[in-house]
């Protein structure tokens, strides 16, 4: 059986001299891993389209045990990324995470299509790096079934409050007024934060980077995102602790958790 879909390559392994085997985030058919026979040769064109961080128009194979690419070729190679480390580890940490929240057998187009905007704008330098990997982790969050609840605090339904709380562990806001009768592990987001959180999570996907934040906000906007993440993704990203060592901006402290 035949397969013809586009889909980024996420991870590429070196199997044999000759072969290697990569997982493509595909839009149609979520994350495959795939067997490339003779990549490796320069002449090979498959070479460029199958390399890391490229996106492609694939045709695979399906045998009864494995896909197979039978033809690519390359739409977009995202060069920007490859000259610049940090860049690179940042977009390695959202291939580590795709592969990890992405579908399989099923359709990922609005996965494929967060990634694909997230590189497009880290290759840009439109927007600071900071606050594209949180919009990619909330949105991917949310799109996988931990969608927090931040349309309002939930002691008072008020829906804003200079002294806003998330609760990582509950996924829902608290106000300042209500806070007092919470006992769970919280972390004060304010204004702005709260606001940058909704967007990522409830904008619509045609605005979801229409938006700044302060230098000041960014470091909690990060910080409040892998809290939440890691309450409920059990597990460490390799990606992300190398991206934390080599980046070189401050991200400044780590905003006033409490409870
Ligand atoms: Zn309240």
């Amino acid at each position: 059986m035949k397969i013809s879909t586009d889909g980024l390559v996420i991870r590429e392994q070196n199997i044999k001299e000759q072969d290697k085997l990569i997982t493509v985030l595909t839009r149609s058919n979520g994350v495959i891993r795939a067997f490339v026979h003779g990549a490796k040769s320069i002449k090979s064109p498959k070479s460029t389209a199958t390399g890391l961080l490229t996106y492609s128009r694939f045709v695979f194979y399906k045998s009864r045990e494995s896909y197979i690419i039978d033809e690519c070729s390359a739409k977009e190679v995202f060069m920007p990324l490859r000259r610049d480390i940090e860049k690179l580890a940042l977009a390695q940490y959202f291939c580590e995470l795709l592969e990890a929240l992405s579908p399989e057998d099923d359709n990922a187009e609005e996965q494929l299509r967060l990634v694909l905007n997230s590189l497009y704008f880290l290759c840009q330098d439109t927007r600071h790096p900071v606050l594209i990997k949180s919009i990619l982790e909330l949105r991917l969050l949310t799109l996988s079934g931990y969608m927090p609840n931040l349309v309002c605090c939930d002691g008072c339904a008020c829906f804003e409050h200079e002294h806003m709380n998330f609760l990582p562990e509950n996924g829902i806001l608290v106000c300042g007024d209500c806070i007092g009768s919470y006992k769970q592990r919280h972390i004060e987001t304010g204004f702005g934060v709260t606001l940058a959180m909704r967007h990522c999570i409830y904008s619509e996907f045609n605005k979801l980077f229409a938006f700044d934040l302060s230098k000041e906000a960014l470091p909690v906007l990060e910080y409040v995102t892998e809290e939440y993440m890691s309450a409920h993704i059990q597990r460490k990203f390799k990606a992300l602790e190398f991206y934390k060592q080599i980046r070189t901006f401050d991200t400044g402290k780590k905003s006033g958790e409490s409870g």
